[in-house]
């Protein structure tokens, strides 16, 4: 996940994977809320690779960060009762980090690299040629004596997590049996994470409230359990005891999140824009304005403002629309978040 040295709220609240994701993580597909083609085809693969008594075919999960592709692997390694070895793409530096993982694989085992597309060229086209022919090459010796040997793998089935699928390779692309792509979730799924979540923390959140803070997670269960978390600190602190539509409104304007789940930072690139004219201004260019990374706008920010319909991508830049435009001076009024999540 890629950071920056001014978190927005929304940053710090759909960075990373942090010890709090876990305690939360669903324990079986049916505690998997939503996504259910997705749940559906895994499944299938699954169960048709157990009868078989054989290994199940690689897996590409892509989608933003925060939708349950961690999940979704850990998932599948305990339905195919295997264990599971788990690594990222910048964890693995050079071939020689990968060959002691592959090697030390067992029949069956699942090995999930998270940001796969952050592999260098050099590591992931020895792990696509480790994907295909289950042996990897490795040299040993040095100098004239030097000599190649291929070592045997066990099959191990590999599930990749990518937040950007276009930068895989296409010959490692297709390399991967199983395909799937995650969507943020409609408000109605959020909600049913928020009250599984509330159950789960011994939070009593109120029914009517979990539909509020669903409308402002973005459509992605992170986010939801992250403000969920914060508005729990905000009910005991007001001895309410109850995120109730109370608590959720106070907390959520101490948060700086606003009724369409928009938060300082995409507040300040609409504000950015505007300046510009409406645009169109590249990427680099809002990068810098609101002091955030390229990656971090592009994944994170953008979709949901264009989801939103509030600004636009075109082969000329990125442009504010009208009604981005009319949200604007509607928000002028907004203060600064106070930040309660940043530093
Ligand atoms: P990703 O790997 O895509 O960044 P994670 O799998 O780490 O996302 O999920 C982030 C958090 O959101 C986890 O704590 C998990 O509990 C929760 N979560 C994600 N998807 C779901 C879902 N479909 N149902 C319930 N909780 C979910």
């Amino acid at each position: 996940m890629t950071s920056s040295s001014r978190p927005g709220v929304y940053q710090a609240l759909n960075s990373g994977h942090d010890d709090a994701d876990g305690p939360l993580r669903p324990r079986t597909f049916d505690e998997f809320v939503g996504q259910r083609r997705v749940v559906t085809n895994l499944s299938t693969w699954i169960e048709a690779a157990r009868k078989r008594g054989g290994v199940l075919d690689h897996v590409l999960l892509s989608g933003p960060p925060g939708l349950g592709k961690t999940t979704l692997a850990h998932l599948v390694a305990g339905a195919l009762e295997s264990t599971l070895k788990v690594t990222s793409g910048p964890a693995l530096e050079r071939p020689g980090d990968l060959v002691g993982l592959l090697t030390g694989l067992e029949q069956g085992d699942v090995l999930f690299v998270d940001e796969i597309h952050r592999l260098s060229r050099t590591v992931e086209e020895y792990l696509y040629a480790a994907m295909e022919d289950r042996a990897v090459d490795v040299v040993i010796d040095q100098g004239p004596a030097a000599r190649s040997v291929r070592l045997t793998l066990a099959p191990f089935t590999l599930i990749g997590a990518t937040t950007r699928e276009g930068l895989l390779s296409h010959p490692f692309r297709a390399r991967f049996g199983v395909v799937e792509k995650l969507v943020p979730y409609p408000a109605a799924d959020i909600r049913t994470v928020l009250l599984r979540s509330a159950e789960r923390l011994g939070c009593a959140l109120d029914g009517e409230a979990a539909a509020v803070v669903a409308k402002r997670s973005r459509g992605v269960p992170r986010i939801a359990n992250r403000l969920l978390r914060r508005l729990r600190d905000v009910a005991d602190l007001h001895n309410a005891g109850t995120v109730d539509a109370t608590v959720v409104q106070d907390g959520l304007a101490m948060l700086g999140i606003d009724e369409l789940g928009l938060e300082e930072t995409d507040r300040r690139l609409l504000a950015v824009l505007a300046r510009l004219g409406g645009g169109p201004a590249g990427l680099k260019t809002l990068a810098v304005a609101v002091g955030e990374e390229e990656d971090t706008i592009e994944q994170v920010y953008e979709p949901h403002l264009i989801r939103l319909g509030f600004l636009k991508k075109t082969p000329r830049g990125r442009e504010l629309t009208e009604e981005g435009r009319a949200r604007l001076e509607l928000g002028s009024s907004d203060s600064e978040a106070p930040g309660l999540f940043a530093g």
